[in-house]
């Protein structure tokens, strides 16, 4: 694995004027956001992926057939997201929004960092960890504090019961997912935040954003996940970068 990135001056110049000046700005969030939150990525060497693989934990087809099994993931998973607290980069994209440079956050991440952190517009992609859903009545249960230690069954049609997140090969909430789409559309910037662009559909807007003319700022420790050519690259972890870019886009901003 290579050593994580520089944060290079140039590019934070750079990437700050861009952010000062456009008009219609989204930030595209993956996991990379709430890993200085005490949330391990997929990926990484000590990803949650490398003791659940997706295919045999994560996905609808193992949920319908083996709900338990999918529960030791999600008990994981649920115990790191009950006791994180959002970091400097999800505070700095919260105070980019309320001072009028952010139009809203596209998240693929279910633990609900951004709302805590105080971001209005938040999109996720890929549902969010508040209470439970039944997976074939659609029942809705608001659930407590505490995670199930069995897989929670519907008490209207005793399905297995989970949080609203999306697993591999279930559908996206379409509601979101239109609305990401077209702030995609009509963006002239994207920062694109923490994330590999591994998991399809959210990996399309990018594409969607730079087919429709928008400048494209990439956030990571180790960048290099988009392809375009002109994306200005923000090597460094979120914690450290988003509020450097906050602090240098206000300063451009100033009559
Ligand atoms: P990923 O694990 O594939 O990639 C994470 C990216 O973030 C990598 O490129 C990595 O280099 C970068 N990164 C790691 N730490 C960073 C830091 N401190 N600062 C800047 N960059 C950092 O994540 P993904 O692309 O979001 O895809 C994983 C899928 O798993 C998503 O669909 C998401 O729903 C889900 N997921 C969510 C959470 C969460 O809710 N916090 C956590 C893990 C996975």
């Amino acid at each position: 694995m290579f050593p994580p990135a520089p944060l290079d001056p140039e590019a934070l110049e750079r990437a700050a004027r861009l952010l000062a000046d456009a008009h219609s700005v989204v930030a595209f969030t993956g996991a990379g956001m709430s890993v200085e939150s005490g949330i391990p990525d997929f990926r990484s060497d000590d990803g949650l992926w490398r003791r659940f693989p997706p295919e045999h934990y994560a996905t609808i087809e193992v949920f319908h057939q083996n709900p338990d099994r999918v529960w030791t993931l999600l008990r994981a998973m649920g115990e790191l997201v009950k006791h994180a607290v959002p970091n400097d980069g999800h505070r700095a994209l919260a105070a980019m929004e309320a001072e009028g440079m952010l139009k809203a956050v596209i998240t693929q991440n279910i633990d609900g960092l951004h709302t805590k952190a105080g971001s209005q517009q938040v999109l996720e992609l890929h549902g969010t960890w508040r209470g439970l859903h039944c997976s074939l009545c659609f029942h809705v249960d608001p659930g407590g504090e505490a995670l199930p230690d069995h897989t929670p069954i519907c008490p209207r049609c005793g399905g297995p019961m989970k949080p609203p997140i999306v697993l591999f090969n279930e559908d996206l909430p379409q509601v979101v997912v239109t609305r990401a789409w077209s702030l995609a559309a009509e963006a002239d910037l994207m920062l694109v935040i923490g994330t590999s662009l591994a998991v399809w559909p959210a990996s399309d807007l990018p594409d969607v954003a730079a087919g429709n003319g928008a400048a494209l700022v990439e956030v990571n420790d180790r960048p290099g996940a988009l392809r375009y050519r002109q994306a200005v690259e923000l090597g460094g972890a979120v914690a450290h970068v988003l509020p450097r870019l906050l602090e240098r886009a206000r300063s451009f901003r100033q009559p």
